[in-house]
């Protein structure tokens, strides 16, 4: 540990990507590549160059067959069977060996000069989607170099892993030293890195900008991965208050393990249903830990974004098919491609007020041929899980959207019907209430929908007229605000009234406070972000449906946010 005395704490704001709190040491990780010789080798020593070689091929494949054992995540098996497909490749092999043997380079140099190669071919064949594949062929690139220079990583057991960025196959393979969190300087929540961190829940802070320029090995370092927030050389009082946070943390660990398998219900018995919302199939490692009963929201769009192949059928069609698998018997809520806003493809042209434009179901109808592959491949999907699935639509703001919808969704059921292909033809067709207009024209919108889902992060941006990414006006973006709340009593009214479910998928329901005071207003169906299940259940079960009735007609008389605060202050968890 370092001297205490010397260094003055210092705070470091990230993003927070897993929760949980952890005091240890650091170990800063460099993704060091070894210097490559630049001298040649003797005739004889070609063969023992030959042999270390096939050595380090053998050590990292067999890392590589343990990692492989030990993941049942689809998307990175599939990156560790590509990388020990390279490994196995026997164009490399002979090559690797020819550099050696014909032009007397030492086997680093070899390994390292075939490696550029290969690199150039896989750019020349791939093009677009060559960044991604880069990453991972350089990521095995330096293990073997690694290797062959017999460096380890001077990681040590049980500390705080302080790097730059993590390769997927770094996360895993550390995780198997005991790691106790994750500190990055680049990447956001929503990185694979992130993902799969969450996903094995090792606390993790991402873009903690100069974290490793600041964090040296073996300072001792505090990990808030509930807020993003990482402090090195605690003083003693800060080391002492996160100490107790840790005891709580793990006194409410052990109650969560024993809560998740009490029933959802109220006080007074009234049930209630919690959905996870996610982007990945790892995320529902932690969604099946806590017992979510399916999927409220699956957005499609980042996975599409990120990977150019997803408009491929095909791959859309596995993609869901992962997810129903993992979540059998519950229900999963496909949400069409909610691109533009903040989310773009990069080849648009670059909008004013991009949260106010070409984005959801405005841009879908206008690229029809997108929006039926997805269509297709939700319908092909759905034929295999009966009952299953709900289709639900992004950015909804006018009656004639759904009309076109409808008829788009007519076609494609036809097609696919006249092709043979088994598909649920009753699949619920749900709209996103998060535009003012269908708020405000719930029992209109109502009529014509299967079921209705609040998005209250983009519906706060429009009522409040506050760009939810904007952090000058961050202090106006409040879901609570008194005027969300009337718009969400008349939402969940207007679902009573035409007899259709009504949900809410925004943040506001990963707020225990906020979800009791919505089963209030008679929303019983909420999904959130699934690490924060237990929270919401534990409140949910300590109060009476009456007492949250109650809660729910003090919040709707409530003036102003202050006034909600109050309310919400005096609303504790009771045991
Ligand atoms: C919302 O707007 O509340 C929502 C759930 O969708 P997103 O956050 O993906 O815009
Ligand atoms: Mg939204």
């Amino acid at each position: 540990m370092s001297d205490q005395v010397d260094h003055k704490e210092r705070y470091i704001s990230g993003a927070p990507a897993c929760p949980g709190i952890v005091i240890g040491n650091a170990s800063l990780y460099q993704r060091v590549r070894p210097h490559i010789s630049d001298t040649q080798i003797a005739d004889d020593e070609v063969e023992d160059h030959i042999h270390k070689f096939y050595e380090a091929l053998d050590i990292a494949e067999d890392e590589l067959e343990i990692l492989l054992k030990n993941t049942d995540m689809e998307d990175l098996s599939d990156l560790i069977q590509m990388q020990i497909a390279i490994l196995k490749d026997p164009e490399l092999h002979d090559r690797v060996e020819q550099e050696i043997s014909a032009n007397n380079k030492p086997v680093d140099s070899a390994v390292e000069s075939i490696f550029r190669n290969y690199l150039q071919v896989i750019r020349e064949n791939h093009g677009e989607t060559f960044q991604n594949k880069s990453v991972d062929i350089s990521d095995i690139r330096d293990r073997l170099l690694q290797i062959i220079h017999n460096k380890g990583d001077e990681i040590k057991e049980g500390t705080i892993l302080v790097a730059q960025e993590m390769s997927p196959r770094e996360i895993i393979s550390f995780s198997s030293r005991d790691i106790k969190g994750l500190i990055t300087d680049r990447g956001g929540a929503t990185s694979h890195a992130a993902i799969i961190a969450r996903s094995m829940n090792i606390p993790t802070v991402v873009g903690a900008k100069r974290a490793t320029e600041i964090i040296n090995s073996d300072d001792e370092v505090v990990l808030d991965g509930r807020n993003g927030e990482v402090i090195v050389y605690p003083k003693n009082e800060t080391r002492q208050k996160y100490e107790s946070l840790i005891e709580q943390q793990s006194k409410r660990q052990a109650d969560f393990e024993s809560l998740c398998k009490k029933p959802n219900k109220t006080s007074d018995g009234k049930p209630f249903t919690l959905q996870a919302n996610i982007e990945f199939a790892e995320e529902l490692s932690i969604a099946n830990k806590y017992q979510a009963q399916g999927v409220g929201l699956l957005r499609t769009e980042s996975i599409y974004l990120s990977r150019k192949h997803f408009q491929n059928i095909d791959h859309q069609v596995a993609f869901y098919t992962s997810i129903l698998e993992l979540t059998a018997p519950h229900q999963v809520t496909i949400r069409l491609f909610d691109v533009g806003g903040d989310k773009f493809f990069g080849d648009e042209e670059k909008e004013q007020n991009p949260f106010l434009g070409w984005r959801g179901i405005r841009m879908l109808l206008e690229q029809p041929e997108l929006l039926k592959n997805q269509l297709r491949a939700i319908f092909k999907t759905s034929g295999s899980f009966m009952g299953r699935i709900r289709i639900l639509v992004p950015m909804v703001s006018a009656m004639d959207e759904i009309r076109k919808l409808k008829n788009i969704i007519g076609e494609i059921q036809e097609e696919l019907i006249s092709e043979g292909i088994n598909i649920d033809k009753n699949i619920p067709l749900g709209l996103m209430v998060e535009v003012p207009s269908v708020a405000l024209k719930a029992n209109l919108f109502a009529r014509h929908a299967d079921f209705l889902s609040i998005g209250t992060n983009d519906l706060t941006q429009y009522v409040l007229a506050v760009d939810r990414g904007n952090e000058r006006i961050s202090n106006l973006y409040d879901q609570r605000h008194p005027a969300i709340w009337w718009l969400i009593k008349e939402v969940a009214e207007a679902g009573e009234r035409n007899k259709i479910p009504v949900s809410v998928c925004g943040e506001l329901a990963s707020d225990p406070i906020a979800a009791s005071c919505l089963m209030g207003l008679g929303i019983d169906t909420l999904s959130m972000n699934a690490v924060v299940l237990p929270s919401v259940k534990q409140m949910l079960r300590s109060y009476s449906h009456a007492e949250m009735q109650q809660l729910a007609k003090k919040v709707l008389q409530a003036e102003t946010l202050d006034d909600i605060d109050n309310l919400f202050s005096n609303w504790e968890t009771k045991g």
